[in-house]
């Protein structure tokens, strides 16, 4: 039986092993999916033990090793290499090739399951990281009429529109105008929103939270508070980039709404 992980810290939480276990019965197939913890600073040494010890087929990698699973490959994805960050491995021999399916996944639920057009439409993001790295890589080419990104470390922000050719902003500075908000920074962590004006929701139709959690974040209770009409968390997104490492893996894709319908029910309580 072919043998997965997602690889984190802290990852008991992760939904990844109930999900893939969805989409396996769901398809016909036969995995062997768990979570592993690999401490902080361990990533190289712990992935070759277990690669030695269990031979995995593929894995999955979450917070913080993201970065260095994209250092460990032998081979990126340009989606992989444009996000500087791997989310998906796939082990064969020597050969370690890396992928990125957060951008495709975010793109996906948000046209799909929130039928969101990105055509014309202002956008704003917030954060400068991996996850907002693949986000803006997925959703440049969908027609925007402008993306604006904004960070904390506002350095991180200009350099990414430089790269992507994009908008930056400084939190301070942001205004109203935009028609879609995405929380890209993993500032709910530490319980807060990012510091960031309430007139940002002003004009918008929709704020995305990427962080999956069972309760509103901060984030989401600033957008809603602000009047927007519409505010998702990242469990869409969570599903919609497991599917595609699946398809990635497997060369089958998986129907996601049944998998939504029943974890949306379990976990969700907004
Ligand atoms: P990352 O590479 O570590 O980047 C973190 C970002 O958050 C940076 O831009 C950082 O700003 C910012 N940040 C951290 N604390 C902050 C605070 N208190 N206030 C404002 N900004 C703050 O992380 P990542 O991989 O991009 O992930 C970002 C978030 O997306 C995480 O919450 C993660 O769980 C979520 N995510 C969800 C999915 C999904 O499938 N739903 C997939 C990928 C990621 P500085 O540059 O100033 O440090």
């Amino acid at each position: 039986m072919k043998k997965f992980y997602v690889i984190g810290h802290p990852v008991a939480h992760s939904l990844s092993p109930k999900i893939h276990a969805m989409f396996a019965e769901q398809c016909g197939e036969e995995i062997d999916y768990q979570s592993i913890d690999f401490e902080p600073g361990s990533f190289i040494e712990s992935l070759g033990r277990l690669r030695r010890e269990q031979n995995p087929y593929g894995a999955n990698i979450t917070l913080p090793f993201k970065k260095d699973a994209a250092d460990y490959c032998t081979e990126l994805t340009e989606r992989a290499r444009v996000a500087g960050a791997v989310n998906t491995m796939t082990f064969s021999g020597h050969q370690v090739f890396g992928d990125n399916t957060d951008g495709v996944g975010f793109v996906h639920d948000v046209c799909g399951r929130c039928g969101f057009d990105f055509v014309g439409k202002r956008v704003l993001v917030l954060g400068a990281g991996g996850a907002a790295r693949g986000v803006i890589a997925a959703v440049r080419p969908l027609g925007c009429a402008r993306i604006t990104v904004a960070n904390r470390t506002e350095s991180r922000a200009v350099s990414l529109a430089e790269e992507m050719g994009i908008y930056a902003a400084a939190f301070t500075d942001l205004r109203r105008g935009f028609d879609i908000v995405i929380n890209a920074t993993s500032a709910g962590l530490s319980g807060a929103a990012p510091a960031v004006p309430n007139t940002i929701f002003a004009e918008a139709q929709l704020a995305c939270e990427l962080t999956y959690s069972q309760f509103a974040t901060p984030f989401m209770r600033l957008a809603r508070d602000s009047g927007c009409p519409r505010v998702e968390d990242g469990l869409g997104m969570l599903i919609e980039q497991a599917a595609e490492s699946f398809k990635v893996w497997l060369g089958v894709a998986p129907d996601t709404a049944p998998v939504y319908k029943a974890l949306r029910g379990a976990a969700a309580d907004f």
